[in-house]
């Protein structure tokens, strides 16, 4: 495999920019080497600048579930463009969204567009904690919920990658209103409320984890987890910017049959452009201005660009029959190929799937449940897997604590290819 361009794109790119990247875990710094950078993308495939062409499970780390470059996206962006590109004045599409939104989740009633992920989570903790009038929130260790200053305690996906779960730069203040417990572990919930009475605005989580590798609750825990928030007026925020419209139509709520009070959304919701939402019960979200106290805005939110791939992206989702079930019988064969693979060479490891995200740990532990369970996987192996999977055309996260993420585009074809070279890259490794 030849990656030369890039090589040079990489010199050229870290003279003016923090690290050559715009988002850290894209630098390769964990599995060693140089990023490919990307000219292009269709379907289920992505090329870099030296024409070199990889299946792709990063999928832009998560949006795109119908494939990149889908006809009906690129076409709605074609047209919206055309009519202008920003007003900052509302729009249809705005309305339609929201509605659309409300349908597929029925926790949400309202809900109020923003720029990305981070944004959604921070607004839906100001919020929760305007209506609560309390300040502390609690948050699970390996989860991450963007990059705001409230989530950088033990956080997960690019600041665990990096080994900086707690960010230099957060004040003392703001991490001491951050309580941290164990995912999987109600216990370590329960004592935190017995400690704060009162004090704990809301509970924020990943319904199933995507940032420290795939992790699905017990329902003796989410359930549990649930009830504390509300016998304790504590209000339960869902982040479901990596799950929402990825692990079942309706989220992961619908998975696990939980209802949040907030739900916050992004990835997916964009179609491939920047977009964040948060959302949940109305009595919540009309505390927000202009109804009530709680400030929020944003020049570009609602952006007609944004809302035509995410709208589109949706509608699809939303009325294709049986598009989930596709996705689900081709995430399935994929885990079930390497699952075998592993049984069939003794293999250490464990593959954990909620729906179309998955993730192999590279562990001798039977199961992995929680983050100190994803701190012992042997990450210098995973580094070697990712580098042989590169050179056989397979683009995964360089990362041990992330999820890879299957297309609707993906073919059998791909999928028995991308098994078949983790036969082989894993057969290298045991040598
Ligand atoms: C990606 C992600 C975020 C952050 O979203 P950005 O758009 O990157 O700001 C927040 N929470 C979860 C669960 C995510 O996966």
């Amino acid at each position: 495999m030849n990656t030369e361009k890039s090589i040079k794109a990489f010199q050229e790119a870290v003279k003016h920019i923090p690290g050559g990247v715009n988002s850290p875990v894209r630098a390769f710094k964990s599995v060693g080497g140089d990023p490919l950078f990307i000219q292009s993308a269709k379907g289920s495939k992505i090329t870099d600048i030296d024409n070199n062409e990889y299946i792709d499970y990063v999928a832009s780390w998560g949006p795109m579930i119908l494939g990149h470059s889908h006809p009906d996206v690129i076409e709605a962006l074609h047209q919206t463009a055309i009519n202008g590109t920003s007003f900052g004045a509302p729009t249809l599409m705005e309305t339609e969204m929201a509605n659309l939104i409300c349908e597929m989740i029925p926790s949400i009633e309202s809900v109020r567009m923003v720029n990305s992920g981070t944004e959604a989570t921070m607004s839906a903790l100001r919020l929760a904690r305007g209506y609560t009038q309390r300040d502390l929130v609690i948050k699970f260790e390996g989860c991450y919920h963007g990059h705001g200053d409230s989530f950088l305690i033990k956080a997960g996906s690019g600041a665990l990658t990096l080994g900086t779960p707690n960010s230099p730069g957060v004040t003392k203040g703001t991490a001491s209103d951050t309580l941290t417990a164990e995912y999987n572990n109600l216990d370590s919930v329960l004592s935190l409320f017995n400690e704060y009475k009162e004090q704990i605005a809301a509970v924020i989580l990943e319904p199933v984890t995507g940032n420290m590798g795939v992790v699905r609750p017990t329902d003796e825990f989410i359930q549990g987890v649930r009830k504390a928030c509300t016998e304790n007026g504590t209000l339960l925020i869902f982040d479901e910017v990596m799950t929402g419209f990825r692990v079942a139509k309706g989220g992961a709520q619908e998975v696990l049959g939980i209802r949040p009070d907030l739900t916050t959304l992004g990835k997916i919701i964009g179609g491939g452009l920047p977009v964040g939402a948060y959302g949940g019960k109305k009595e919540i979200m009309d505390h927000l201005a202009p109804n009530g106290p709680v400030y929020q805005a944003g020049t570009l939110s609602g952006n007609p660009m944004a809302m035509a791939a995410g709208l589109t992206t949706l509608k699809l989702l939303n009325s294709t029959p049986d598009f989930y079930t596709q996705l689900e019988e081709k995430a399935q064969f994929l885990s079930a190929g390497l699952q075998n693979n592993l049984e069939q060479l003794k293999f250490p490891g464990v593959i954990n799937r909620v729906g179309s995200m998955f993730t192999l740990f590279f562990t001798k532990e039977n199961e992995v449940q929680n983050f100190s369970d994803v701190m012992k996987c042997d990450t210098e192996l995973f580094a070697k897997y990712f580098r042989l999977s590169l050179e056989s055309g397979i683009y995964t996260a360089p990362s041990q604590f992330e999820a890879g993420f299957v297309s609707i585009a993906h073919t059998k074809e791909d999928l028995q290819k991308t098994i078949d070279a983790s036969f082989n890259a894993l057969k290298q490794l045991k040598n």
